[in-house]
């Protein structure tokens, strides 16, 4: 029982959403969808485990992202991993015999009174909450022997799920209905996909992802920590520090240039700025606040936006000062759940290459159509492929007018044409202020992360009710363009460790060049060597470690280090330096001078 899971409205909305997305799925086509076979599944590990355990009590089987799962009370029994390969055998015994999912219904009481009779308290418990929403007829699905409380879809038999296809994989802990005064359950996890061979892909990738997890990378390398006195908030280690430090470097460089205008806004504001915003309304919980005494409450910032719509209101403005380009990357500090916080992906401080552009509603297209090019260019630079692009559109309820709204997803949609780029749209998905871009990209091991967001906003300048002067000396309000191209710079760095698996690029490696002397005699040639690399703008590290050759090179390449040069009899005696690659089996000669201009080269080149 590793994990806890105290997620229960989340976990009942995604239930819902996976209900409505199986049906639409079904209907469009008439084949049985994945979903349906996942969820199938979660009937025949529970009748697996009634097989096995009758004693043991059922509450909820969803589909889930990957698989399934199912909770269940077994009492005093504490399940084991031998425990779920004896399930899985079970399982595959059940679909073997090509049963059937037989459909029937029931009257809501006598269902209760059933449930309870078998000692089903969980079912039963349902079936009330069912009761008390009006309904008075619950269906159930019989397979083989075994009966459960479902609304469906199902297959019609379980001959339509292939063999090898699924595979039992964790249990966990999870409190009945996710509230921790309740009793906790054993939750078991299952993967399932269409083939066996699906699955065997999937299984690689997983074992591929743990060996990039950026938490053991990170404390391998010592890039950073975290504490369990800043739950969320990483420390950065020198080592880290350098590659946050070149992430912010590149993000002045690429993601703003000199169009853009940094500014610093304070981390503390007052309560009437985010009553302004709307943040202390819709965003408080997501907030750390600070009570003052004299009843003045600060709310660190989450968000940079209503600091910037100070800034603008500062001065006036003539519509050909825009557009204006507010960009700051300091941390912002958001009040994230304990239970979610994750290495350097899910933290509760972050800094963004956050900018807030101020545009005319003719400046639109021309401004995405810069940022895209900023997205593209970006993402090419660290290899990552962009995969999806997401345009979610205005929504039933929405501000502003109708016809702002119709130019400005046009825009969006005419900019991302031009830049070929292809989207998906999320139709009435958007912000009720706004419509979005939402990039996902692709790392090398092909999981996709969503990084890019820009969000159009109509609302904000009028709740801070900022103006420019237009063409005929007539009030207007700007249209605010919220936009972060890499996201939070620590997220980033999370994603780039598993991306690169630790082997940074060169311009991105914490140390660049490992100078390793071979015995005693060398260290002095080896000193002078770091000393006039590290001159040239290198970042190296000496190992002059009492040690053998061979464990120092097997340290170096154990930290992934570009370059590794060592200083012996033969090296002190030529002025030719013996280098080897990180991932090279062999060293190669080259000069000091031909060295030094190649690695600087491919610092420049972010290589
Ligand atoms: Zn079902
Ligand atoms: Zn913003």
């Amino acid at each position: 029982m590793s994990t806890k899971i105290n997620q229960k409205n989340l976990q009942q909305k995604k239930d819902l959403k996976e209900v409505k997305k199986v049906k639409a799925k079904q209907k469009e086509k008439n084949t049985v969808s994945i979903e349906t076979k996942r969820h199938s599944l979660s009937h025949l590990l529970a009748y697996a485990v009634k097989e096995l355990w009758p004693q043991a009590k059922l509450s909820i089987g969803p589909a889930i992202d990957v698989g399934f799962y199912y909770d269940i009370d077994f009492g005093e029994r504490k399940i084991s991993d031998a425990d779920l390969k004896m399930i899985e055998k079970k399982m595959v015994y059940l679909i073997k015999q090509n049963l059937s999912f037989e459909r029937s219904e029931q009257k809501i009481a006598e269902a209760i009174s059933a449930e309870q009779k078998i000692g089903e308290i969980y079912k039963a418990e349902l079936i009330s909450d069912l009761a008390a929403g009006g309904e008075t007829i619950v269906s159930y699905y019989t397979v083989g022997k075994f009966k459960d409380l479902c609304r469906g879809p199902h297959v019609a038999n379980t001959n339509q799920i292939k063999a090898g296809s699924f595979k039992l994989n964790k249990l966990a802990g999870a409190y009945w209905r996710g509230d921790e005064k309740n009793k906790m359950l054993t939750r078991i996890y299952g993967l399932a996909f269409e083939t066996r061979e699906e699955l065997n892909d999937y299984l690689k990738m997983i074992a591929e992802a743990e060996k990039r997890d950026h938490r053991k990378i990170g404390k391998e390398q010592n890039l950073f920590m975290i504490h369990e006195y800043a739950p969320g908030i990483p420390f950065f280690l020198p080592k880290g520090m350098i590659i946050l430090q070149e992430l912010l470097k590149f993000t002045r460089k690429y993601s703003y240039d000199d169009g853009y205008q940094e500014v610093r806004t304070p981390q503390l504001l007052n309560a009437e700025l985010w009553k302004t915003s709307g943040h202390w309304e819709h965003y408080q919980e997501d907030m750390f606040i600070l009570h003052q005494a004299d009843g003045h409450d600060l709310g660190i910032k989450p968000m940079n936006c209503p600091a910037h719509m100070l800034v603008f209101k500062r001065d006036p403005h003539s519509y050909r000062d825009l557009p204006i380009r507010l960009a700051e990357t300091t941390t912002l500090y958001r009040n994230e759940k304990s239970g979610e916080l994750l290495g350097l992906v899910r933290v509760r401080s972050l800094s963004q290459d956050d900018t807030h552009i101020f545009v005319r509603p003719d400046q639109i297209l021309s401004e995405i159509a810069i940022l895209l090019e900023k997205v593209k260019k970006i993402y090419q630079i660290f290899n990552l492929q962009i995969d999806k692009i997401y345009l979610s559109t205005r929504p039933e309820k929405f501000m502003g007018e109708k016809k702002a709204w119709d130019q400005a997803e046009a825009n969006l949609k005419t900019a991302l044409e031009n830049a070929k780029l292809n989207y998906e749209i999320n139709a009435g998905d958007g912000a009720f202020y706004g419509p979005k871009i939402d990039i996902n990209v692709k790392d090398a091991i092909g999981r996709q992360w969503q990084l890019a967001t820009i969000q159009l906003d109509f609302q904000l300048p009028k709740r801070f009710d900022l103006h420019y002067i237009d063409q005929h000396g007539q009030k207007q309000t700007p249209i605010v363009i919220h936009r972060a191209l890499l996201g939070s710079l620590e997220r980033f760095m999370g994603v780039i460790i598993e991306h690169y698996a630790g082997a940074f690029p060169v311009w991105l490696s914490p140390v660049q060049v490992k100078v390793i002397s071979v015995a005693e005699a060398h260290i002095s040639a080896a000193q002078e060597l770091s000393q006039e690399l590290k001159t040239a703008g290198l970042r190296v590290e000496l190992d002059a470690e009492n040690e053998t050759v061979g464990n120092k090179i097997r340290k170096a390449i154990n930290e992934k280090v570009p370059y590794m040069l060592v200083i012996g009899d033969q090296e002190i005696a030529s002025p030719i330096l013996n280098v080897r690659d990180r991932g090279a089996q062999k060293t190669r000669k080259i000069t000091r001078d031909k060295f030094i201009a190649e690695a600087l080269k491919k610092i420049e080149n972010h290589q």
